[in-house]
């Protein structure tokens, strides 16, 4: 993974009032670039490293406290983990804020801890929920709550991180569209 050095976020496109990044009404930042090619991106646009546009943390802070109406912000992608260090602040200011902050990313948990990137495990612990794995096409489906492909996984990253190993979330609020599927399968 190589880092993009910048105090600033380098932003792909920002939806200020998204319902499907996550439970309830969520600030969605999709930062710009990420080194995979999966095939079938949902947003290629995102991918080279050095388009989209700078903006400072407090910029990105400003523009959440404007919707009162907001329950969550979600890092979605492009590859938050490549601007870790850039993100930290806001991620530090949105957890002040007491909103709830979820991160999309296309390496595995696992993958993460491993590499052991000091930014990228205190951005984490800043996070409550983290949708891993890179989007698999052969595993699209429609059915999934807030995932493009059956390899995504979503995690409660409190436990996870005190367990120091994936653990799912709970939360009907993040996977009730599993719920409801798995009762009308039975
Ligand atoms: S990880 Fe996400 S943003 Fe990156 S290429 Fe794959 S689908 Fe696109």
């Amino acid at each position: 993974m190589s880092n993009i050095i910048s105090h600033k976020i380098r932003v792909a496109g920002i939806v200020n009032d998204s319902i499907t990044d996550g439970p309830g009404i969520r600030l969605t930042l999709f930062v710009q670039g990420c080194e995979r090619n999966c095939p079938g991106c949902h947003n290629p646009s995102s991918l080279p490293l050095n388009a989209g546009k700078l903006y400072t943390a407090q910029e990105i802070m400003d523009r959440i406290k404007k919707n009162p109406m907001l329950s969550g912000v979600t890092f979605s992608g492009g590859e938050p983990m490549l601007q870790a260090e850039a993100l930290l602040p806001l991620a530090r200011m949105i957890k002040d804020a007491g909103l709830d902050l979820a991160i999309y990313t296309g390496f595995t948990f696992e993958e993460l801890l491993k590499q052991g990137d000091p930014s990228v495990m205190e951005l984490l612990s800043n996070a409550s929920t983290l949708i891993d794995g890179p989007f698999i096409l052969a595993q699209r489906s429609l059915n999934l709550s807030f995932r493009g492909s059956s390899n995504q996984r979503i995690l409660n990253l409190k436990e996870s991180l005190a367990q120091g190993k994936s653990v799912e979330e709970s939360n009907p609020a993040w996977i009730g569209t599993s719920v409801v599927d798995a009762q009308y399968n039975k």
